[in-house]
């Protein structure tokens, strides 16, 4: 064979190759990638998806899921759940398979922001209350799992003065034992609100909402994490100053002191790794 055209074969053939390569790696990821941040937006912390939805965006994904009587589980992460999950596997599965993730608090924004996102932060507290209100107008019935007793029903009363054609349809404290965790599934599972505020702090809430889901298909489920104390009254959120720079996790620190050993070093130790992952991204990019 010509030796000009043998070096033309080897050469097509290397193309092909790099052609295959590419499309087989990075076209694909990037088809996927742009279609994630398209369709769900949906953004990589330390290997948590995170929804890039502004607070409206979500707050409308959610009401329409309502009104097409879909189900759904929303996680409304922190750096604390991430550290969780970063040694539980069985938590960080159920994180990453949510239906919708919001960035909770200033350590997700800040996390985003390292990465060149801007992001705002969706308090779940401030969230769900704007769910309170969707399922109030619309006549939405609602569960509410969690807290003491007393707390639990400090919450109830303050709704339903609150919110007077409120249909609140399951009521429970969030202290029992596997027979009472039976009892309380088999519960939900024949009342099925088609909201359920879940207020065990994770991962507990988290794990026990990806137990009960698929008995669930029509009930959208969210995390709360201590909101029902807020609610009661029992506990006050930061003032809006310390909101509003971000300090909230100071302000609950400097109340309740034991917090501290959740926070520190958790925090900081996440704020590194966050930015050790963007500066390896841009390194492979
Ligand atoms: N809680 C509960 N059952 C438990 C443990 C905790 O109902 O077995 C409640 C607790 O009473 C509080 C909430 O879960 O109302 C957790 O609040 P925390 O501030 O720890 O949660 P965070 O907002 O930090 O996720």
């Amino acid at each position: 064979m010509d030796a000009n055209l043998s070096k033309r074969i080897l050469y097509f053939k290397h193309l092909i190759r790099i052609l295959f390569d590419l499309i087989n790696k990075k076209l694909l990821y990037i088809i996927k990638y742009t279609m994630e941040r398209l369709y769900r937006k949906k953004e990589p912390v330390l290997g948590f998806g995170v929804n890039l939805f502004t607070f409206e965006e979500a707050l409308q994904y959610v009401h329409n899921c309502l009104k097409e009587n879909t189900g759904m589980h929303i996680v409304t992460i922190n750096p604390e759940m991430i550290a969780i999950g970063n040694k539980n596997k069985e938590f960080a599965s159920v994180l990453n398979n949510a239906d919708l993730t919001i960035p909770d608090g200033v350590g997700i924004k800040l996390a985003l922001k390292i990465k060149g996102i801007e992001q705002e932060n969706i308090p779940g507290i401030e969230f769900s209350k704007k769910l309170i209100n969707i399922c109030e107008l619309e006549g939405f019935s609602v569960g509410l799992f969690g807290a003491k007793e007393d707390v639990i029903q400090k919450v109830v009363e303050n709704l339903q003065n609150k919110h007077k054609n409120l249909n609140i349809t399951y009521i429970r404290n969030g202290y029992f034992d596997d027979e009472q965790e039976k009892i309380i599934t088999e519960e939900l599972k024949a009342i099925s609100p088609r909201v359920v505020f879940v207020a065990l702090g994770a991962p507990k809430q988290e794990l026990f909402i990806a137990k009960i889901k698929p008995f669930m298909p029509n009930t959208i489920f969210i995390g709360v994490g201590g909101s029902f104390d807020v609610w009661s009254g029992m506990v006050k959120r930061a003032p809006k100053i310390y909101r509003t720079m971000g300090l909230e996790w100071l302000y609950r620190t400097v109340k309740e002191p034991s917090r501290f050993k959740r926070i520190f070093p958790a925090l900081p130790l996440f704020l590194i790794r966050v930015i050790i992952e963007a500066i390896h991204e841009n390194l492979v990019k």
